[in-house]
């Protein structure tokens, strides 16, 4: 009894096939690399099965991929003797659910200029890109369970399939047959296929037969003796296993006989993966257990911060019917992950060492993910050795420094590590907060990402040395340290025992005036050229810090500050004149004001910039009154 049924598309899917069906692209011959390496993944999946003991169908067939070309009918015919399909399983799988990806891959395809043949492979819709040169595709599958009726399934590409279960028993696998469109007949040559296969798919681990004749190599290069691979090899060994067009950043090659044995085969990549947002999944290396694939992207074997890291490891002491849920409670699979972190952290400290330029290359791009790596406790001491940032003591903000170098130019009596985030290089450098470590000559490290301010505010030592905000800084520790800028000539006097009375009576009238907008007035240690400027009353946490769990928080409100005033600064100086002469000047209202409102400003807290324009346009406005009077003007 044979049942034909009809069904539609997912919406997203007929959206996607629109695009594949009817775009011009270059490079169409990359649907055949998409479907060798379904049928590649589906004969692994089968090995695997027959591994932890499942009774499969055909279980004497070989495990291989055949391709057949018949250029007469315009016909190309790819199949496999995989785990195959059950009905329900291509339903599910090729038509009515949208991989996650679908909605995302699609947005790039219509905003990048990006060939789609370079984008299908990463987002997993692999299987579609067939229709960039089929007018129909019929897929037989026959799934490697007994019980599994065979099915045949039908489509043009427009909006719907058809599938129908088979009368006549198939082998084990699947067969998908490509009608060719009539721009398309060079897909059903042998020369075009073989040399597409060597290009794209020479890597793949099962015997492709192209009518009927072995074409790829399969050899596991990871497998063989450095000695005997050539860079070239490596090269396209890593483009096969990353689709990326670039030659990888770095080459790492590790065989381990104790005590436990297991080689990788790893790469950096040259550009960061990371421009989908989509990274999250795209990351993790295959894992073999005597040449068994166990898993595709496993994501346990490297901690998150080597996400960047591709490749491949293999090892014969894991058991081979080990499940992927119980992989990582296994004991020689946690040693083994150990000790492939290790080989990276050591590949990087030795790159840092010996090729310093490399190393900056392989900061700028996948520093951001590194960064991350402050959670990693047990690595600690190695990663701290690989971080990297910009510096007061650097000329540019594209330099790069260290904290072994920071510790080398460190002040003779500097106790602490100091660090600023801010928007840019400008803005810390101008950041009222730093200008007593100007003062003192103390370099300060700047921070421009916000996984940085985590970093660091989280690592917290280095060596003996407490890593602080500059914000967080013990003053009193730096005060004791020598002045490397010369006083200013103008440095005001001292003041006498009675003004200081009186600019402590002025803060206390500056307090009053602000009211509860800060916790406190206060004359500062830190400013030598600003007048004031906000500090945070709670020394767990820096101002930047805080800021950033507000946003994640999604929290609006002004956090409560110490305001610290400058009692030298020829401003102040000024305004405890005034005070002197009249306590209840309305002009130290509104200077007070002014200083609060920049000062928030330059912390990044001020909504509404009307005010503190109408306030300065007042203040002006008396300024230029004076001025004209002093010059004579009216
Ligand atoms: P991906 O390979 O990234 O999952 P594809 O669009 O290439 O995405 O394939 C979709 C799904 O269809 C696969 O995940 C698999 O479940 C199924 N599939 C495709 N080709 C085969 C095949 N030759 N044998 C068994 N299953 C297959
Ligand atoms: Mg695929």
């Amino acid at each position: 009894m044979t049942k034909k049924k009809s069904y539609e598309f997912k919406a997203e899917i007929k959206q996607l096939l629109d695009i594949l069906v009817h775009s011009l692209y270059t490079n169409k011959e990359i649907f055949v690399r998409e479907l060798v390496s379904n049928a590649s993944d589906a004969l692994d999946k089968l090995r695997f099965e027959v591994t932890k003991g499942t009774d499969v169908k055909d279980s004497d067939l070989p495990l291989e991929i055949n391709i057949r070309t018949d250029s007469k009918k315009n016909i190309l015919t790819i199949s496999d003797t995989g785990i195959g399909m059950t009905q329900e399983e291509l339903v599910n799988n090729i038509g009515t659910i949208a991989k996650s990806g679908t909605g995302e891959f699609l947005k790039k395809l219509s905003e990048s200029k990006e060939d789609a043949s370079t984008l299908i492979g990463k987002f997993g819709v692999g299987f579609y890109s067939v229709f960039m040169v089929a007018e129909k595709v019929v897929i037989k599958s026959r799934s490697f369970k007994k019980d599994a009726v065979p099915v045949k399934w039908i489509s043009d590409g427009s909006g719907s399939y058809e599938i129908e279960e088979l009368e006549d028993d198939l082998k084990r696998g699947t067969e998908i047959e490509i009608h060719l469109k009539e721009d398309e007949k060079e897909f059903a040559e042998e020369y075009r296929i073989e040399n597409i296969i060597k290009t794209h798919s020479n890597f793949i681990s099962f015997p492709i037969k192209l009518n009927g004749k072995q074409i790829n190599t399969i050899s596991a290069i990871w497998r063989e003796p450095k000695s005997s691979i050539k860079k070239e090899d490596y090269i396209e060994f890593y483009k096969f296993l990353t689709y990326d067009t670039e030659e990888p950043m770095e080459i790492i090659h590790n065989s381990v006989d104790a005590p436990i044995q297991f080689t990788s085969l790893l790469f950096i990549p040259k550009k960061s993966f990371d421009l989908f947002g989509l990274s999250k999944d795209d990351y993790g290396l295959d894992l073999y257990v005597r040449r068994v694939l166990i898993q595709h992207k496993n994501k346990d074997l490297l901690p998150e911060y080597l996400g960047f890291v591709k490749g491949v490891v293999e090892s014969e002491d894991l058991p081979l019917n080990i499940s992927r849920e119980t992989l990582q409670q296994n004991v020689i699979f946690s040693k083994i992950s150990n000790s492939v972190t290790a080989n990276i952290l050591n590949h990087l400290k030795k790159m840092a060492e010996e090729r310093p330029d490399d190393y900056a290359a392989f900061w700028k791009e996948h520093g951001r993910v590194f960064a991350l790596g402050y959670s990693d406790f047990a690595n600690m001491e190695k990663w701290i050795e690989l971080y990297r940032f910009n510096s007061s003591a650097l000329d540019d903000e594209k330099k790069l420094t260290s904290f072994a170098e920071y510790v080398e130019r460190m002040k003779d009596k500097q106790k602490e590590i100091y660090y600023i985030f801010g928007p840019s290089r400008e803005a810390v450098k101008n950041d009222p907060h730093t200008e007593i470590f100007k003062k003192k000559g103390i370099e300060i490290i700047y921070l421009f990402d916000p996984v940085d301010e985590f970093a660091l505010n989280s690592v917290r030592k280095y060596k003996d040395y407490e890593i602080k905000s500059v914000d967080q800084a013990d003053l009193s520790k730096i005060e004791k340290l020598e002045n490397v800028e010369e006083d200013k000539e103008d440095k005001k006097e001292e003041l006498s025992k009675d003004d200081k009375l009186q600019m402590a009576s002025l803060l206390a009238k500056m307090k009053e005036i602000l009211g509860d907008k800060v916790t406190q007035v206060r004359e500062s240690k830190r400013l030598s050229d600003s007048p004031s400027v906000l500090v945070n009353p709670d020394d767990s946490l820096s101002s930047s810090m805080q800021k950033i769990l507000q946003i994640t928080n999604n929290d609006n409100s002004i956090p409560k500050r110490i305001m610290e005033i400058n009692s030298d600064h020829p401003l102040i100086r000024n305004l405890l004149k005034v005070f002197k002469n009249d306590s209840h000047d309305e002009y130290i209202k509104e200077v007070t004001e002014q200083l609060y409102q920049t000062a928030l400003l330059l912390e990044g807290y001020l909504k509404d910039p009307h005010k503190l324009v109408k306030d300065i346009n007042k203040i002006l406005e008396k300024s230029s009154e004076w001025y004209a009077k002093i010059k004579n003007l009216d």
